[in-house]
């Protein structure tokens, strides 16, 4: 019966959305894992709500008009999806990449509202972003595409309405801009419009790492929950931006051994470990320089080895952490994976892993943290600026860093809770979606058809 419901769903929002695959991928994912909650609630089925669920409350397109350095006007698109406020305003970032469509938008705000849910935090599931490439473009260019964005935007947001911030694209340098143009258009203040703000004008201490640190805490838990610890553990991420550098330092903190870190490129093999500032710093360098590579890695510390146009997923490690994009583990990088002989996976960038990949994983016995659990820190830490700038103050770094840690730790236990409950075992990633969704059904039934 229920299993027909979500069926029914699934196939509803592939028609209602041609084309929009990744959005198909996730509604399919997530709402697969809830049968056996709405068995036990069929007065969902009776008010649809998982249609209510996978409809927008709200989206907007608009279009962003801007002159490039060499004089000429060019035209993007702007998106902003406000997927669910039942538990809070909107939340969620903003991706620039010329890749952005409505499908990749749709699936990052769709998975934001459990995401968030999950925090325990008061905040509704929203994304946004435009198809403009920050990649290349110089500083005056991002300021003006971002001047042009937030000029369409602001009209939609607000601190109890909808708070943006970063994602892929979109960095403190980008939410000054964005920030500087709200505030020039609206006349206000608002700090707690946007998350991911520099320190002097709100931005919380702990922010930037949040996210990298939210993972490693994550999957921390999961290796405590099976008998095992972080520290000399080797370990194998992708990426070499904001999350995986956070992913990086807290791994050296915790004396884990990282091995790889990859770019659009192809990756770096460090026997030696990613483990000194000095190389945690040449992360950050990579990623100032705007290209896009990190083969420099490999010049600066000669025992490293750069591999042209592979993944990371081919090297040996007892931990895996993808951290750069959607889709960036396929069939064959988990059949790496499982030939490994690893036990642990934890995603870090938003649905990293295909359906597929992802059932051959858990069905091959690893143990899989979700990203929608695994990388909330980041959101988690945006609710905590949020409530900084509604109360006026500035909160300590400690005392950011003790509250996140806390609130990994639940997200764990509610996944690992969930997951008992209604599947009588261990699998986090059916967990996360049931424990972010529990709370949203109750809080949209509770407010009525809306
Ligand atoms: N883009 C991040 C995410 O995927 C952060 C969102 C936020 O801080 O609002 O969760």
């Amino acid at each position: 019966m229920s299993k027909e419901y979500v069926e029914r769903v699934i196939n509803w929002v592939k028609e209602r959305n041609p084309g929009e695959v990744e959005f198909h991928q996730t509604v399919e994912e997530v709402l697969t894992s809830l049968i056996p909650v709405l068995e036990q609630h069929p007065e969902y089925e009776e008010c649809a709500l998982l249609e209510r669920l996978v409809e927008p409350e709200r989206g907007v397109t608009f279009r962003v008009v801007w002159v490039d350095d060499a004089g000429k006007v060019q035209v993007n698109k702007g998106y902003r999806y406000q997927f669910n406020s039942a538990i809070g305003p909107y939340k969620g970032g903003l991706r620039f990449a010329p890749n952005v469509y409505p499908g990749i938008i749709k699936f990052l705000g769709f998975e934001q509202i459990f995401k968030n849910s999950l925090t325990g935090l008061p905040i509704g599931g929203g994304k946004g972003g435009s198809d403009f490439d920050p990649n290349g473009k110089s500083d005056a260019e991002v300021m003006r595409f971002c001047q042009a964005f937030m000029t369409e935007l602001y009209r939609h947001i607000g601190p109890e309405t909808d708070v943006p911030a970063g994602d892929l694209g979109v960095g403190a340098r980008e939410i000054g801009y964005l920030f500087g143009q709200y505030k020039r258009i609206t006349n206000r203040f608002d700090g707690g419009v946007l998350t991911g703000k520099g320190i002097p004008y709100g931005g919380c201490l702990g922010r930037t790492e949040a996210t990298g640190f939210g993972i490693v805490w994550y999957a921390e838990e999961m290796l405590k929950a099976n008998g095992e610890e972080m520290k000399g553990k080797t370990v194998a991420i992708s990426g070499f931006g904001n999350v995986s550098w956070g992913t990086a330092w807290k791994l050296q903190q915790l004396g884990a051994k990282l091995v790889t870190i990859s770019g659009p490129d192809g990756y770096i093999y460090d026997p030696d470990g990613i483990n000194t500032d000095e190389k945690l710093q040449m992360m950050l360098e990579l990623r100032a320089s705007g290209k896009n590579v990190c083969a420099p890695y490999a010049e600066r510390f000669p025992n490293a080895k750069f591999v042209a146009g592979k993944k990371p997923w081919e090297v040996k490690a007892d931990l895996y952490i993808p951290c750069a994009t959607q889709n960036e583990v396929h069939m064959e990088d988990a059949e790496a994976i499982v030939a490994s002989g690893a036990k642990f996976y934890c995603e870090g960038s938003n649905m990293p892993t295909t359906n597929e990949a992802l059932a051959y994983l858990q069905d091959n016995g690893i143990i899989v943290g979700p990203a929608k659990a695994a990388n909330a820190g980041g959101v988690a830490c945006s609710c905590i600026e949020m409530g900084q700038n509604a109360g006026h103050t500035v909160f300590q770094h400690q005392d950011v860093y003790d509250q996140l840690h806390q609130i990994m730790i639940n997200i764990h236990k509610a996944c690992k809770e969930a997951s008992e409950k209604y599947y009588g075992k261990y699998d986090l990633v059916k967990g996360a979606n049931i424990a972010g969704f529990e709370k949203v059904a109750e809080a949209m039934m509770a407010q009525g058809l809306v």
